[in-house]
């Protein structure tokens, strides 16, 4: 009787491993393990399933080396959400795990050396330095970098293969767990001093030391341990025993001289529940009854649309229903589509749930993230608050799940695989735990919108917003006239001039909002019309004053900004098109007097970055936020009574399929930062065509004409919610084989798929990205056509691809349902 184990490794090769499972060891499914592969390589992996067998044992399959965890890391319907994931998004197993897995469940190798067990160490003929090493080796297995530490080496490698070579040592990897849970220093009184008069007798001889007696008295103070001497036992953590009087190295010399003790404590992220809201919310009619109208769906759907204008009060809503569902015993994973807008929503939910939750995004550590993934799979918390890839936490009993602004574009993974789109991801999860979900947005995503008035989807909806707040009012400003007229003060139209001089007065405050960084699009050269590009990408670069660089957006590539056109030789450097940076610059010019702050990718690199500058303008310390979408997304601040949207027409007529709904969602979304508190929420929209009718349909809030139009021409070119769309990328140095691989590619499609519409191989806007030139075909499968067997077919041509010597090095990679 032989165990086999099925083991998942974190790799892109397709499917599972075979081990075998030595006697003397046990293992679930779930639970990781260290597998050697191929010649020298040691992986964790993640078994996905254990067989018996009774036949002979199969000695091809290699035993696996250990077992890491007794209580599985990864649970049954994890597993099955993986497998999902890999078949639908074309990518292997090993990419899904990699992406689920907090990297220190990944678990690293490291390089560990023993010695030849057989070899006699009084016998060999080594130098001092080796023999030293071996005495030690005797003893036990020690790492690399310690023996580095050891002898003192900074690439002890040298030293180590020559032993090697001899046979005397032996090289292997050992896998580190590197989770380490956080840790804080506290510091109490030494417990001898609680005796007798012992206390006064210290607080006399510390007269002559000021320094440490304000150590010793700020620490009475704060911890009140004269009225209740228990209090001693816990004492205060060392960082907030510092002030302005009490020193760090004071409080470490009172250590030394062993009147304080120091301990490391851990520290939980998650405390019991606490803090609840004191101010609790009363829910409005509308919102009583949009919960009501919801549960009713729910009734019948698994999935709802709740589409609530901007300001409605949804996180109203989401909290009512979370409450109900944590109650009743079940989990929550409420998804947010980006970084920028936890800050609030984390807040505001802290009110109502004090600690019980767990938030799980990029920004935060490793170890963070490790305690977020191990609450959840113990059940510590059953609440989590996440970006995408919260999708992969351990949850073991999900009743519902909410998507906020579901529409957003980064809800969908881009680079690397899996390219997965957390919604769609997040519906199926549910049905696998048999949950419900909700998605709430103000502007559903078309596939949304549709689905709900198909009824495959229940639909509620809120429509005004929360109070005495009226949704913005939406005025134009026609840059072309102004521009023919000579109005516009650098790229300001002279109506949006007049609001911010207004807003500024009253003391009110306003967002602008650019969809682009830098601050000029791109450098042209007047006289030959040289414009620098990136030589890595097929892309211009473009200009950032702030340190003088010119800078590719695509790979980062940077340069100094130079004053002489390098093909001519001419000074006539034009600036062409404008980013964030360049209106910050101008509103300082034009309002000298104003707080002004940009927001966006060059500002907010740093963990805390966002939270610094949204608190900063909650408290009204910044008139003016400039920035990009990062300040479109469902930010809600009192005092904005004005938003200012530039670069309209270039967000309509962006050569994508979705740039008409991008637009419009864009648009909306900025604007409801206005007037969220108020009647008289205003926002002007600069563009050269006032009457498109997009922009008409923005205007009157016609989400449903929009949708209506919108609609006919993605059934008219066969684009979804009418086809389903797999685009496949070839990527390779050389141009001519990135192209021919697409183009053998394309017609073995068409061999096997007579009548699929397949599009290509053309070259993508932007045709080389870090030295890669690529290519793309486009599949556009009907409504109803065979994906399973279509996604198969695709993956065998792929393998046709990869056996031809001349394509063996062209990347390829698919992407389902692309953004
Ligand atoms: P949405 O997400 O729909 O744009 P929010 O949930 O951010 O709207 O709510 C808009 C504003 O109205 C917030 O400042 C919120 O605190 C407030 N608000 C919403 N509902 C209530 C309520 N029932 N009681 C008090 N304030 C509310
Ligand atoms: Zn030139
Ligand atoms: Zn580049």
């Amino acid at each position: 009787m032989t165990t086999y184990l099925q083991v998942i490794l974190p790799l892109p090769l397709e499917g599972t491993f075979t081990y075998r499972l030595p006697k003397e060891m046990e293992v679930r499914v779930g639970a990781r393990v260290i597998v050697s592969f191929g010649k020298k390589k040691i992986y964790t992996g993640v078994v996905a399933s254990i067989d018996q067998d009774s036949q002979e044992t199969d000695y091809s399959a290699k035993p696996i080396l250990d077992v890491l965890d007794e209580d599985p890391v990864v649970n049954a319907l994890q597993l099955s959400f993986f497998q999902w994931m890999a078949s639908y998004y074309m990518c292997t197993l090993g990419e899904v795990l990699n992406a689920a897995l907090p990297a220190s469940l990944k678990l690293s190798s490291q390089s560990f050396v023993a010695i030849n067990p057989e070899i006699d160490v009084e016998d060999v003929d080594v130098s001092d330095r080796e023999w030293e090493l071996l005495r030690v080796l005797q003893r036990n297995d020690i790492s690399v970098k310690e023996i580095g530490e050891m002898l003192q080496l900074k690439q002890p490698q040298q030293l180590l293969k020559k032993l090697a070579q001899k046979g005397l040592i032996d090289l292997y990897e050992k896998i580190k767990d590197k989770h380490t849970s956080k840790k804080i220093k506290r510091v109490r009184l030494n417990s001898d001093l609680l005796e007798g008069n012992q206390l006064e007798l210290l607080l006399n001889e510390l007269e002559s030391k000021p320094k440490q007696q304000d150590v010793l008295l700020t620490y009475l103070r704060d911890v009140p341990i004269l009225e209740d001497r228990s209090k001693n036992v816990d004492g205060i953590a060392k960082s907030s025993l510092i002030s302005q009087d009490v020193s760090a190295s004071s409080i470490s010399t009172l250590i030394k001289r062993g009147i304080l003790e120091a301990w490391d404590a851990p520290v939980s992220r998650f405390g019991a529940i606490s803090s609840k809201d004191d101010s609790v919310v009363q829910l409005s009619e509308a919102q009583t009854e949009s919960v009501r109208q919801i549960r009713t769906a729910f009734g019948q759907k698994s999935t709802v649309l709740l589409q609530g204008v901007t300001g409605s009060g949804k996180t109203e809503v989401y909290i009512e229903l979370i409450k109900s569902t944590i109650k009743a015993g079940e989990q929550v994973l409420f998804l947010l589509p980006e970084i920028a807008l936890t800050t609030q929503i984390v807040n505001r939910l802290q009110r109502v749930f004090g600690a019980s939750f767990g938030v799980y995004h990029s920004r935060y550590s490793e170890s963070e993230r490790t305690e977020v993934w191990h609450a959840v799979h113990e059940q510590k918390i059953n609440f989590v608050v996440g970006v995408r890839s919260a999708v992969f936490l351990p949850f073991s009993n999900l009743g519902l799940v909410i998507v906020d602004e579901e529409h957003e574009p980064s809800y969908k993974q881009f680079e690397p695989a899996p390219r997965y789109h957390a919604r769609d991801g997040a519906i199926y999860l549910a049905t696998l735990h048999q949950a419900k979900v909700l998605l709430g947005t103000a502007t559903p995503a078309l596939e949304t919108y549709k689905n709900a008035l198909d009824e495959k989807f229940g639909f509620v909806e809120l429509t005004s917003r929360y109070g005495e707040a009226f949704e913005p009012s939406l005025f134009f400003a026609n840059t072309l006239k102004e521009r023919k007229q000579k109005k516009l003060k650098g790229n300001f139209s002279s109506s949006l001039v007049e609001a911010l001089t207004q807003v500024l007065e009253k003391k009110e405050q306003a967002i602008i909002f650019q969809n682009r960084r830098g601050y000029a699009a791109y450098i042209s050269c007047d006289n030959c019309a040289t414009v620098p590009k990136c030589p890595n990408c097929a892309v211009s670069l473009t200009y950032h004053q702030f340190n003088n660089r010119l800078v590719c957006h695509y790979c980062g590539y940077n340069q100094a900004m130079y004053s002489d056109c390098l093909h001519c030789g001419s000074k006539e450097l034009r600036q062409i098109g404008f980013g964030t940076e360049e209106l910050e610059e101008e509103l300082k010019l034009l309002f000298p007097a104003a707080i002004i702050q940009r927001m966006d990718l060059d500002t907010t690199r740093s963990k805390y970055s966002y939270h610094r500058i949204i608190e900063a303008f909650e408290e009204g310390d910044i008139d003016i936020l400039v920035g990009t979408q990062m300040v479109s997304k469902g930010l809600d601040f009192d005092r904005v009574n004005l938003v200012g949207i530039f670069d309209t027409d270039r967000m309509i007529h962006f050569p994508n399929f979705r740039a008409q709904e991008r637009a419009y969602q864009l648009i909306t979304q900025v604007s409801g930062r206005a007037g969220r508190k108020s009647k008289e929420g205003k926002v002007i929209i600069q563009t050269q065509d006032p009457d498109q009718r997009l922009l008409q349909k923005i205007q009157t809030r016609d989400y449903r004409a929009f949708y209506q139009s919108e609609v006919l021409e993605r059934e008219h070119f066969h684009y979804p919610p009418f086809s389903r769309m797999i685009n496949i990328t070839f990527k390779h140095r050389e141009k001519q084989v990135s192209f021919q691989a697409a183009n053998y590619y394309y017609h073995e499609v068409l061999k096997h798929f007579k009548g699929l519409r397949v599009i290509g191989p053309v070259e993508p806007m932007i045709g080389k990205i870090r030295n890669l030139y690529l290519h793309e075909i486009t599949l556009k499968i009907p409504k109803g056509g065979n994906l399973t067997a279509i996604k198969e077919s695709l993956k065998m041509v792929r393998k046709l691809l990869d056996a031809m010597p001349a394509f063996k090095s062209v990347g390829v990679v698919f992407d389902v349902d692309p953004a």
